[in-house]
């Protein structure tokens, strides 16, 4: 049976070239990287080379580039260790959205019961933060505003360069999660401005298990974990070489192909656009179409016209064996409706009928073709038009 993975924004497949340039620091050069012998030593070499890298594809200096063991460690070190340093200047008040992922409003809530207020704001129909939304939201108490880069449900590219302004001017520090854009999107930290940005592997055909916190130079923040003193102090717990490694290989590739593939994937997203326009008359798009990720189109079935279970629409695409999401990976398989397309005025049941088709390397016009014709002889089979 033919096979089509288009989950890419959950995950990507490891690249050949990375699990190449990995494999000699699992098998020969498995050092300590905090050990003073020959072995540690080449460890600490090939971990200190990839956050080089690392940080010159971010316009970081490497002493602001932190391993972590992906975006949701990052997301939380941020945010926790943010909003606990500024408590000690009397700041206990968070600026976020309400698209972020559940990492940022996780902590966000945990943070809600130990002292501090949180304010999300909304987004518009396309699932994009108003800057000047931000700036009525902060207060004379805000710490941190925390906006993700781009949303990894509708792919809403947001204007953080004019976010963090606003909010630095303020006295606020800026965090960014921008686990979907880093090498998918050109940019550095400085032309975002931001002082903490989060970043994961897995996303860009690296390895699952490694992500990063950039801190920019001079920012307090109070560490989650405690132990040794890797990480400069910042991250204890014995490094891991092979997934840094695979983290730099990964992000380079991804990077040397970025503009390239953007422009492949870009097309393929329109024509798919097109053909399940033609082909269904009660679908709807969600999120916007000029500032938006190239691989990622977000469709609902429109409640009004068409009765269709969202659950019995995604299990039978995987018989079809086209995998698909109707949202966040951590929310699927749960029946609830995804608090992105809620936020972007969605109705519940619309929600529930929302298929997100995130496009990768292997995708090809072909699959596309496929898709489009399966998806029409289930929503047939399963859809109850009004
Ligand atoms: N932030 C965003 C926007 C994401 O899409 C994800 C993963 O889906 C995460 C954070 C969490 O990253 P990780 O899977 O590396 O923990």
């Amino acid at each position: 049976m033919k096979s089509v993975y288009l989950d890419h924004t959950a995950t990507t497949p490891l690249d050949q070239r990375v699990f190449e340039a990995m494999k000699p620091y699992y098998l020969e050069q498995f050092g300590n990287a905090s050990s003073i012998h020959e072995f540690g030593r080449r460890a600490r070499a090939a971990l200190d080379e990839s956050r080089d890298r690392l940080a010159r594809l971010l316009g970081a200096s490497s002493s602001e580039v932190f391993f972590v063991s992906g975006g949701t460690e990052a997301d939380n070190s941020a945010v926790k260790g943010a909003a606990w340093s500024m408590r000690e200047k009397g700041k206990n008040h968070i600026v976020t959205s309400a698209i972020e992922h559940h990492a940022i409003l996780e902590s966000c809530l945990f943070l809600s019961s130990h002292g501090c207020e949180t304010t999300a704001v909304s987004v518009d129909a396309d699932g994009k933060v108003d800057p000047a939304e931000v700036e009525m939201a902060m207060r004379p108490q805000t710490g941190v505003v925390t906006i993700m880069h781009a949303n990894n449900e509708v792919g809403s590219v947001q204007p953080i360069a004019a976010i963090a302004r606003i909010a630095r001017e303020r006295g606020s520090l800026v965090h960014t999660d921008a686990v979907q854009t880093f090498c998918r999107l050109p940019f550095t930290v400085d032309e975002l401005g931001v002082d903490l940005l989060s970043a994961s592997a897995h996303k860009l055909y690296g390895p699952k298990g490694i992500g990063l916190l950039y801190i920019r130079k001079g920012t307090r923040l109070e560490r989650l974990m405690h132990g040794g003193g890797q990480e400069r102090g910042r991250r204890a717990g014995t490094e891991n070489v092979p997934l840094a490694v695979g983290f730099a290989a990964a992000a380079e590739y991804a990077v040397a192909e970025m503009e390239k593939e953007s422009i492949r994937l870009r097309g393929l997203k329109n024509r798919l656009r097109v053909m399940l326009s033609e082909r269904f008359t009660s679908i709807l798009l969600n999120g916007s179409h000029e500032r938006s990720l190239p691989h990622i189109l977000n469709v609902s079935f429109d409640s009004r016209a068409i009765d269709i279970d969202g659950e019995a629409l995604l299990f039978n695409l995987d018989l079809a064996g086209i995998a698909v999401t109707s949202g966040s990976a951590c929310t699927s398989g749960s029946i609830e409706p995804s608090h992105v397309l809620l936020a972007m005025g969605r109705d519940e049941q619309t929600c529930r009928a929302t298929i997100r088709f995130s496009l990768g390397r292997s995708t090809t016009e072909e699959d596309l073709v496929y898709v489009v014709g399966r998806l029409g002889e289930i929503v047939e089979r399963i859809g109850k038009v009004r």
